[in-house]
């Protein structure tokens, strides 16, 4: 059943047209992984790769991703991947509010149908709408990253972990230390949570 509201909740997506970024679309992307998930690893938006291809993190950003999964003992296979935003804002621009309260609906929905433990918002956008939603106060990324805040979901509790977005070591190389370290942390946090 669980798989099944999964499947029609992409089918939705797919569809969607309630912002002006389906217009703009070659493929909106729902996001990819196990259903239910324990981790959802959510970022701002797709970009060009992933409009092109219909698949998250497809790019060069997802390829740093992957090695970070790694690094934690994880692989893509282990984690639900998703967005913010569905569709990709043109020029990869940041996201209008407009278009946050157009689409956060389906983020909120695909939380209740995964039940993560583990939710790891991915920069500074979406972990400002994801610990916002669980009224969580937001700082920068730079003072929030790497720790682990605790948050009542609708299916139970829940860790919000926010790191550095992957793209970041492409154009800040000297952060992709903390942002191996924060995945380093993420190992620990799930050893610790294991069989919760
Ligand atoms: S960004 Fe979200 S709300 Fe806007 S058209 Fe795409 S799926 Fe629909």
């Amino acid at each position: 059943m669980i798989e099944e509201n999964a499947c029609l909740l992409e089918q939705e997506i797919l569809a969607c047209t309630r912002c002006r970024l389906a217009s703009g679309r070659l493929h909106a992307v729902p996001g990819e992984g196990p259903v239910p998930s324990r981790i959802i690893m959510v970022g701002e938006a797709p970009g060009e790769q992933e409009d092109r291809t219909g698949r998250p993190f497809a790019g060069r950003a997802g390829t740093i991703l992957n090695n970070l999964l790694a690094s934690a003992g994880l692989s893509r296979n282990d984690v639900f991947i998703t967005s913010v935003l569905k569709c990709r804002p043109p020029g990869n621009r940041d996201p209008k509010a407009d278009e946050i309260t157009a689409c956060k609906p389906y983020l909120d929905r695909q939380i209740v149908l995964l039940r993560p433990s583990v939710i790891v918002p991915m920069g500074r956008f979406s972990a400002s709408v994801v610990m916002g939603q669980f009224g969580i106060p937001v700082g920068k990324i730079s003072g929030i990253h790497g720790r682990a805040f605790p948050a009542d979901a609708p299916h139970g509790p829940v860790i919000i972990f926010p790191v550095y977005h992957p793209a970041v070591v492409t154009h800040n190389p000297p952060l992709r230390e903390e942002l191996a370290a924060d995945f380093r942390c993420l190992k620990e946090i799930l050893a610790g949570s294991s069989g919760a």
